[in-house]
């Protein structure tokens, strides 16, 4: 059987050694789980919900623990392991709330003996492959609504993630899910492509654009739901009338939270060119005061590379290349010390389009700061890619914001603020960021399938 080795990032030890799944258990366990989808979609919503009720209940009850795990699986600083694990509960709620009305049956059309209803019912069972930056609130935008709306999950944590892929599932078969509802997969890209090779009824992914393309075309012939995050390159525009010191703090934070390891992470930030060289040194101020380090300290800002050696490569490889074409080095550059890997936070100023840092996404603590000349600029150079998830302006003036954002194609807008999700709005990538969405009303309703009911009585 295939062992899959779990090493902590930041010291480079092994956690523990877990047994992949394989072809046979795979089976194996997408049958049971079809078997445990009947008895499940039959049971009521209420019913439903009081099992995800104790499943958060539980949780709670054991934040501390479950944060500690994430934050040695993953790296991440303990004070945003537990920031993951307090966002996870909010958008778990705003879920919970949201089921009842979503998914009730709606009379649409009704006449003497005749009645039109839209009932929304599940998928059956669906594959949910997972990334390991964010492996709770991305998990929460998936398998919460899928078993709400009557699905089995066959989830498949990433390679990266997998102790608090178990931990999940512990949590829910102490919770009392019904067994084989909420299931593991554990493995690498070959058990999930294996895992689509299954008999399910959709496909809920998280990860890379270049993973994603692959999943699709291997979907291509099967003709059910697939959904896709995808990666971004995410553009911010600092017009000139910002308070400089406020947004270079607040573009630092977008950039460097979980060490630039978010699909919405600040990627690119444009500045108009009349406080160009005041907004670098302001930020550079500000990313030279983050603390890195020890990801069990609470004081850590940032904590250790996830992927190691293989993201402090591509890190090294944007930075070579921009300085190759005139670019300037203002911090950082270089892996920082430790047993494990660290990278010390990069800025890089007189960048352009033709160097990688502002086309590849980085996903990583370093940003390229540009010129521009004016809004116009702006606007081409952050539609300049092939993603499309987020993008934020920064000025005072809602106006000339909303004019900027209108022309650009993500599926989010961020007046005066970046990084940010809101489970009450769709979230969503275009072009190369995704395909279909989660999170709000809109994300519930991907979990469902709505049938055509047409009631008519005898006679
Ligand atoms: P990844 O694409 O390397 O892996 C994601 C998952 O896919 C893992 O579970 C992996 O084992 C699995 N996988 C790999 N090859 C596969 C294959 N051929 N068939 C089926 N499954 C396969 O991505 P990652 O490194 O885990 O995550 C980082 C990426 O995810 C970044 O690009 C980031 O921007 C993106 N992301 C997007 C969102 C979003 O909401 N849009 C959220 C988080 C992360």
């Amino acid at each position: 059987m295939t062992q899959l080795t779990i090493v902590n990032p930041a010291t480079g030890q092994t956690l523990t050694t877990l047994d992949c799944d394989n072809a046979d258990s795979l089976a194996f366990k997408a049958a049971a789980a079809r078997r445990a989808q009947a008895g499940w979609a039959a049971t009521p919503l209420s019913e439903r919900q009081a099992v995800l009720q104790r499943f958060r209940a539980l949780l709670l009850e054991r934040k501390p623990e479950l944060a500690r795990l994430l934050s040695q699986e993953v790296g991440k600083p303990i004070a945003q392991a537990h920031q993951e694990l307090k966002g996870f509960l909010g958008r778990f709620d705003f879920l919970m709330q949201r089921a009842e009305p979503v998914l009730a049956d709606q009379l649409v059309y009704e006449e003497a003996g005749l009645q039109e209803i839209i009932r929304q019912e599940p998928l059956g069972v669906i594959a949910n492959i997972s990334a390991w930056n964010y492996p709770w609130l991305v998990g929460c935008n998936v398998f919460v609504p899928a078993l709400l709306a009557g699905n089995a999950v066959l989830y498949k944590p990433s390679e990266l993630a997998s102790l608090t892929g178990l931990a999940m599932v512990e949590l829910f078969q102490l919770a009392g899910l019904p067994a084989d509802l909420f299931v593991s997969v554990i493995g690498a890209g070959d058990v999930g492509q294996a895992l689509l090779e299954q008999d399910i009824d959709g496909v809920f992914f998280t990860g890379s654009w270049a993973t994603g393309q692959r999943i699709a075309a291997a979907m291509a012939e099967r003709l059910i739901p697939v959904q896709l995050e995808l990666g971004g390159k995410d553009p911010v525009y600092v017009c000139e009338d910002v308070d400089i010191a406020a947004t270079a703090a607040a573009l630092a934070d977008g950039a460097f939270y979980n060490n630039g390891q978010s699909c919405c992470a600040v990627e690119r930030i444009y500045v108009h060119h009349s406080i160009y060289d005041a907004f670098v040194q302001a930020l550079v101020g500000v990313v030279q005061g983050f603390k890195q380090g020890d990801p069990l300290d609470p004081e850590t800002y940032l904590g250790a590379l996830t992927r190691g050696e293989a993201q402090s490569a591509l890190l090294q490889a944007q930075i070579k290349d921009a300085l190759a074409q005139g670019a300037r080095l203002e911090c950082g550059g270089h892996q920082a010390d430790g047993p494990g890997h660290f990278f010390a936070p990069t800025v890089l100023s007189q960048v352009k389009h033709s160097m990688r840092l502002m086309r590849e996404e980085s996903f990583g603590p370093i940003i390229g700061v540009q010129a521009v000349a004016d809004d116009a600029e702006a606007v081409q150079l952050m539609n300049d890619t092939e993603y499309g998830l987020t993008a934020a302006v920064y000025t005072p003036d809602q106006q000339r914001a909303e004019v900027l954002l209108r022309q650009l194609n993500t599926g989010s807008a961020y007046w005066n603020c970046c990084d940010r999700i809101s489970p009450r709005l769709p979230w969503s990538g275009r072009q190369h960021s995704g395909l279909g969405l989660t999170l709000s009303d809109v994300g519930l309703l991907a979990f469902a399938q709505p049938r055509a009911w047409h009631l008519k009585s005898a006679g």
